[in-house]
């Protein structure tokens, strides 16, 4: 295609609606016809990036290769599009005002006032132009987080309305809305979603295409209204019921041919680009075949947050459907763990994920699990906080070095098991140290890991400030505790295992990063199908 095309997706009426679903779901239209497409999250909170966010605030932090923390959206963009995101792919107000303040101190504004319009406008027209100016896209999708209304978000729609005008046929806007169902007038009402309307309309944005979030399905009479009321074409107005799954999502928007319309307001032939979503289908077909059930517990302490562990859950959900099994994921909060009550909390499970994590608290709840399930050879995937919570388990319980523990938590202790590898440090944006991004990891040939992902090179993403104490290694391998994967340029300790167990790997990296819905990860998968007693 000769010119990037751009897809802007907004919100409005309320948040939570899953814009980041509708525009991965569109994506992934456009892609199944073979076009090139790239999704990036425009989010209007002040933080550089959500790495410093408690989960409770935004839900998971997502990681990209390239070492970015990101919003979990990306998470999805890249599970639907089996694409790698990177920095590039999300950008906050935070970062559009700290490059804007950095050319202000470098005088590259010759004496201006430096203005939100058009100096941040411009900063943000710059970046939302960035990812499709290499012309390696066909697409660039940019949704913009908020819901339209806020204050926060109003630079962002004010470059949306001028871009619009740049771009001319190259630029789409699609609007979320939500129409409610009032179950004493038994009527769906699509006020809210007018209203939704005018108000971009008064921002001086015309929704080319409207996606009308329900619960409940609507007649066709409804999308006429809508269409009529808010100035858009009939055919450019679709639903998007609740289904079973977020997988299905891009199925019930392409069965109202929103792709096709898309590609129509593009005058592209969408005859020529016919649709594949065979691999899609497949997955989906699988999913229903899926009667049995496989147990798995997920021991952390954000478990009450839906969003906190997200790309662990799809990542289970995708391995259990590739075993022909149906997840059965029941989230145990560490701190409710004690020796007394942990037979009964785990009772019935088939495999325990232990929870990546910051900080101490419900820490002691992760050791009691692993104790557990190492004596009672249960299938145990630990990840990050995880595997460093099974090598002080393995070090107090098997070599009997009872202070062991984490400088993290406690600076004191004796043996320091997990351990500040200073000359480690990257530094982060904000001057904290932190190891991020994908970095390579080899394999011992012949070990549990090594088999589990069939090869002996990977590379996986990380996030975390410890390591594994090297100090102690040679005394674990002595006692059954093998690292089988290190770090070729470092010699770190990235995974550890215990070869006599029926399944028990800890490690150091996120593998939930990198599981995508045509392309799961071989460590959730060999875990998983560990788990299923046939
Ligand atoms: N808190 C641990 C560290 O910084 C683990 C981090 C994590 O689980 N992501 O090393």
């Amino acid at each position: 295609m000769s010119e990037t095309k751009y897809i802007f997706v907004t919100g409005g009426v309320v948040s939570s609606l899953g814009k980041g679903i509708v525009a991965a779901s569109l994506g992934k239209l456009l892609q199944a016809r073979g076009y090139s497409v790239t999704i990036q999250k425009f989010d209007p909170y002040i933080n550089i990036d959500p790495g410093t966010l408690n989960p409770y605030e935004h839900g998971e932090c997502y990681v990209t290769d390239d070492g970015h923390e990101a919003d979990l959206d990306l998470g999805h963009y890249e599970r639907f599009l089996n694409i790698a995101t990177s920095r590039a792919n999300n950008i906050t107000t935070g970062r559009i005002y700290q490059n804007v303040i950095r050319k202000e101190r470098k005088g590259d504004y010759l004496g201006k006032t430096v203005q939100v319009v058009p100096h941040i406008t411009d900063e943000i027209k710059r970046n939302v132009k960035l990812l499709g100016q290499k012309k390696q896209f066909d697409f660039v999708i940019t949704e913009i987080g908020g819901t339209v209304g806020d204050i926060e978000s109003l630079p962002f729609l004010e470059s949306v309305r001028q871009l619009k005008w740049e771009l001319g046929q190259n630029c789409l806007c699609v609007h979320l809305t939500y129409v409610p169902y009032i179950a004493a007038a038994g009527e769906m009402k699509t006020k809210p979603t007018q209203h939704s309307v005018k108000q971009l309309q008064e921002l001086g944005i015309q929704p080319d295409i409207l996606v009308l979030r329900t619960e409940h399905p609507l007649q066709q009479e409804i999308l006429r209204k809508v269409a009529l009321f808010c100035n858009v074409a009939p055919d450019s107005v679709v639903q998007c019921v609740d289904v079973s799954t977020i997988y299905e999502v891009p199925l019930a928007l392409q069965a109202q041919q929103l792709d096709e319309t898309v590609l129509k307001k593009f005058t592209l032939d969408a005859a020529e680009h016919p649709i594949n979503l065979e691999q899609w289908n497949k997955f989906l077909a699988l999913r229903s075949g899926a009667t049995k059930a496989v147990n798995i517990a997920l021991v952390g302490k954000y478990v009450e947050l839906q969003d906190a562990y997200k790309s662990i859950d799809e990542s289970l959900m995708q391995a259990a459907i590739y075993n022909q099994r149906r997840l059965n994921l029941v989230s145990i909060h560490s701190e409710r763990i004690t020796s007394d009550n942990v037979a009964e909390l785990l009772e019935g499970m088939d495999g325990v994920v232990i929870a990546p994590g910051f900080g101490s608290r419900g820490i002691d709840g992760k050791f009691e699990a692993l104790r557990y399930t190492r004596e009672h050879n249960i299938p145990t995937l630990g990840i990050c906080l995880g595997m460093q919570c099974m090598v002080i388990e393995f070090a107090r319980n098997v070599l009997g070095l009872e202070g062991a523990h984490t400088t993290e938590i406690m600076p004191e202790t004796p043996y320091k098991v997990v351990d500040l590898m200073e000359e480690q440090k990257t530094i982060s944006e904000l001057g904290g140290s932190m190891r991020l991004g994908g970095y390579d990891c080899v394999l011992r040939k012949g070990s549990r890991i090594a088999e589990a992902y069939g090869r002996e090179f990977i590379r996986e993403r990380h996030r975390h400030r410890f390591e594994f104490n090297s100090q102690y290694r040679e005394a674990f391998e002595a006692a059954g505790m093998i690292c089988a994967g290190e770090n070729p340029d470092t010699g770190l300790v990235e995974t550890v295992e215990l070869p006599e167990h029926r399944w028990y790997i800890g490690v150091q990296f996120h593998p939930e990063y990198n599981s995508t819905v045509v392309n799961p990860n071989p460590l959730f998968l060999s875990f998983v199908r560990a788990a299923i007693r046939e």
